[in-house]
């Protein structure tokens, strides 16, 4: 069988090694006669690897002694509405959440929090159509937090270092770039990501969230909904969701494996040059809407100058085995998604694709 390259924006392409293992151990476990997925999450066999997992997490990104690794449920809308729920609805009523509205997800995020308390727009995009990031944010006094996404998965821009946000905890969905690059964790309050991009199948959602964060969960909330309940049960406070677990930890020793996030960081660098060098050197054929500055290394967002051609790329490019190409349809083109799985061999393809495609079609 010939595996395709799938471009797709999530749920993604997985390292093939992993789909193997997978493939070797679904039906008996190392020998127990049984598949992880039947086997109890209180036993020892799934406990291993459900610490396993958050052992590489720590390691992989260096997270330090006073932030806590949570694996949940709900995927990173659950966390839109879990974080307000948490942090801003018993807040004193002058406070507010800043919101840096940078494109769709951060929107959603925004409109979760908005049910829960008072919010502030540190930023608004809008107006650029989500094309660029701000140099500086208009913050609130004295912000609850403050929410950002790092990587704008359908507009295809990213933050390149990370705003200040003096006191306000700094609040960021990662879930399209997390495991991408080294992030500095120490300047973060609350970092979250669901799975499917760059850590594993749908189903798992990683939270890491400082000490003092969890403290302020409040009580009055439904049990699930409390990051301190997650915490104090080391994410075992009900049955995690056992597959996504085991295979997001087998993807973590892939990461392990080609040098961890400083080396995903080379890979992801090297993928999204190829294609952006296809853009830039169309002479027009094909263009990026994106601010230069921030272009995203995992979603990389194009147009082909003469629209009604988008078609057409997308079923030629399927007749080469790569899949996944149609931009989000709030942004309409083309999308090539990187994520860590990617070969760059897929890239190299993609880029080769375009040059000809140019070619043959100007
Ligand atoms: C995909 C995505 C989400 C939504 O994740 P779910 O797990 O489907 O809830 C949120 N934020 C960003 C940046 C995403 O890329």
């Amino acid at each position: 069988m010939k595996r395709k390259f799938n471009f797709s924006a999530g749920p993604s392409t997985l390292p093939v090694q992993v789909l193997e293992e997978i493939q070797r151990e679904i039906v008996n476990y190392r020998g127990s006669g049984m598949s992880l997925i039947e086997a109890s999450h209180r036993g020892a066999d799934y406990e291993a690897v459900h610490n396993e997992c958050i052992e590489n997490v720590r390691t992989l990104l260096e997270v330090p002694e006073n932030y806590q690794i949570l694996l949940m449920g709900g995927g990173a809308t659950l966390q839109f509405g879990m974080i307000p729920l948490n942090l801003l609805q018993f807040a004193a009523k002058e406070r507010a959440a800043d919101y840096v509205i940078s494109g769709v997800w951060a929107k959603k995020a925004h409109q979760d929090a908005q049910q829960l308390g008072a919010t502030h727009i540190a930023y608004d995009g809008a107006s650029t159509n989500y094309t660029t990031l701000p140099e500086t944010l208009s913050l609130s006094q004295d912000p609850v937090y403050v929410h950002i996404t790092s990587n704008e998965t359908i507009g295809g821009l990213r933050w390149v270092d990370w705003p200040d946000t003096g006191e306000a905890p700094l609040i960021c969905d990662m879930s399209s770039d997390i495991m991408s690059r080294p992030i500095p964790v120490e300047k973060f309050g609350l970092i979250y990501a669901g799975a499917q991009k760059n850590l594993g199948p749908a189903g798992v959602t990683l939270v890491i969230v400082r000490d003092d964060i969890l403290q302020s969960s409040p009580a009055q909330l439904p049990a699930y909904l409390r990051y301190s309940v997650h915490a104090e049960n080391n994410s075992l406070y009900n049955t995690p969701p056992v597959f996504s677990i085991y295979a997001m930890n087998l993807v973590l020793r892939w990461v392990k494996k080609q040098g961890g996030a400083k080396k995903m960081q080379e890979l992801a660098e090297q993928k999204a040059e190829l294609i952006y060098s296809a853009v830039n050197e169309s002479e027009g054929f094909y263009t990026s809407p994106v601010d230069q500055k921030y272009r995203s290394l995992m979603n990389v967002v194009f147009q082909i100058a003469d629209k009604t051609l988008d078609s057409t790329f997308i079923e030629e490019a399927a007749k080469h085995g790569m899949v996944g190409l149609k931009g989000h349809r709030s942004v309409g083109g083309l999308r090539a998604s990187l994520y860590n799985a990617m070969p760059v061999s897929g890239a190299e393809a993609l880029a080769d694709f375009m040059r000809s495609f140019a070619t043959r079609r100007r």
